[in-house]
């Protein structure tokens, strides 16, 4: 699953004088927008050469001001609308502008389900040479979204750092590691924005020093806040430089009394001048070491560490359409590659006769094992290692799946497990994806063998550009096994 942040561009190249490039860096141009890119972003041409609006939607005339060209194709931010969309929504969230979080909070929900329907529908046709319109088509669904897009978001993030002398706590804004604050995420769970707020309450009145990424001083670092959304558990995950925390009674008791629903309050130790949010040591300083939260009926157990979908809601969605496409009657051998936690892999151990899963994560396939063993699952074998090494391996040992599911991250399946599917000869293939052009490039080469019959977009991320989805294929040519 990928990280919900926009990518940062790289440093600003000037294009040399030979490449006819029509605008320049600072310029201001009027461009007509004539479609939405993958991340969100308006699609204008002048003279030609693409323009990328961010902010900007398909069949507005906007005023934008250049910021980055490239030979090719080049970036601005809108500057005003001079005609605008009538799918254009007022953004509700006050930083929308500055936080990065969200790209596509100024467009519609309806409109943000359909555009990530045709981005599925461009890249099948584009990159995988697919129909989707008439005869013969792959069937794209309409995406399936979600009745509240809002407060989905189960895990919070929040960089700590100082502000004329204050704690603040909120994102970092754009192209800059300074910490702009913020109280309310639109997009976050409710119990999670009103822990954030305490802990930083608390650890100001604490005198609780925040953490000065360019002088690499100070204690706190992130606070980490987990929700299990049917348990109401609460996580509070406090990212120190340090082991030792002042007052650290104090705090928890403050935390613990502040905190509605907290069940498990943590620390994690990141001593690094780095990025990475997590360090190595991890302690718990009361409570639960970790917090459950269900996914249907299977429960899960989340650690400070653990990986764990952050839109549950639509997660089972997701695992529902899944399990629909696989279509076990209780007879099935299934394989789960890149099954993370075994989020799926249980999913389908409840209507299979065995599930394999692997991960290349080794504390994911604990977790996924210690899931099994809290859901009483018995049918499901997990084993870590890259699935195009561990698959071939179990193919030589006489495994033969009825169904492959794979959910690999953006950069799609490896060339060599493909190879591998394409051997086994499985029933079925059930393709899980978070991105829409290594699904459409990998499906071009599945369908060699297997008949793409649809694919049906999920909306796991709203008013952010991500798109979800999940493809089935049914194989084609009968041959001998
Ligand atoms: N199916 C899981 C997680 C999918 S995310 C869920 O729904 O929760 C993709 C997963 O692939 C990640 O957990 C990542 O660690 C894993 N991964 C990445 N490369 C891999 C590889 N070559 N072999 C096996 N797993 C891999």
């Amino acid at each position: 699953m990928a990280k919900m942040t926009k990518k940062r561009r790289g440093p600003q190249q000037a294009p040399k004088a030979e490449l006819n490039v029509p605008v320049r860096v600072g310029q201001t141009v009027e461009v007509e927008i004539t479609g939405l890119n993958h991340e969100g972003a308006g699609v204008g041409r002048i003279e030609g050469y693409t323009l990328f609006v961010d902010g900007a939607l398909a069949g507005e005339k906007v005023r934008a001001r250049v910021d980055h060209v490239k030979k090719n194709f080049g970036f601005a931010k809108l500057a005003s609308v001079m005609e605008a969309s009538t799918a254009r929504s007022m953004p509700p969230c006050p930083v929308y502008d500055r936080c990065g979080g969200c790209s596509l909070q100024h467009l519609v929900y309806e409109e943000q389900l359909r555009h990530k329907q045709q981005i599925v529908k461009d890249n099948l046709r584009r990159i995988g040479g697919f129909s989707v319109e008439g005869d013969g088509a792959i069937t794209v669904h309409p995406t399936l979204g979600m009745t509240d897009p809002w407060r989905y978001r189960n895990k919070a993030q929040v960089p700590i750092g100082e502000e004329n002398g204050a704690l603040v706590g909120g994102f970092y804004a754009e192209k800059s590691h300074s910490i702009i604050d913020m109280d309310e995420c639109l997009i976050q769970h409710q119990a999670n924005d009103e822990a954030v707020a305490a802990v930083k309450k608390i650890a100001t009145s604490l005198n609780i020093s925040p953490y000065d990424e360019v002088r690499h001083s100070g204690l706190l670092r992130h606070v980490v806040v987990k929700v299990g959304v049917k348990t109401g558990e609460v996580m509070v995950v406090l990212v120190t430089t340090e082991e030792t925390i002042p007052r650290v009674e104090e705090l928890v008791e403050a935390i613990r009394t502040q905190v509605t629903g907290v069940a498990s309050i943590v620390q994690n130790v990141n001593p690094d001048k780095t990025n990475v949010i997590f360090g190595k040591k991890t302690v718990t300083l009361w409570g639960s070491d970790v917090i459950y939260d269900y996914i249907g009926a299977i429960k899960f157990a989340i650690s400070a560490r653990s990986f764990y979908q952050v839109n549950p809601a639509q997660t089972e969605v997701l695992y529902n359409k899944t399990l629909e496409y696989v279509g076990a009657t209780g007879t099935e051998t299934v394989i789960d590659a890149y099954c993370g936690i075994g989020t799926i892999s249980l999913f389908l151990a409840q209507k299979s006769k065995h599930v394999y899963g692997v991960e290349i994560v080794p504390e994911a396939i604990e977790d996924a094992n210690r899931n099994a063993e809290l859901n009483g699952v018995k049918n499901a074998t997990f084993e870590t290692g890259p699935a195009e090494v561990v698959i071939p391996a179990w193919k030589e040992k006489g495994i033969k799946p009825d169904v492959i599911v794979v959910d690999p991250p953006r950069k799609g399946c490896d060339e060599a497990l493909l190879t591998t599917i394409l051997e086994m000869k499985p029933q079925k293939v059930v393709y899980v994806s978070c991105n829409p052009s290594t699904l459409a490039r990998d499906l071009k080469v599945l369908a060699e063998m297997y008949e793409v019959v649809e694919v049906q977009p999920v909306d796991m991320f709203p008013h952010t550009g991500h798109v979800e989805s999940v493809a089935l294929l049914v194989r084609q040519f009968v041959t001998k096994q």
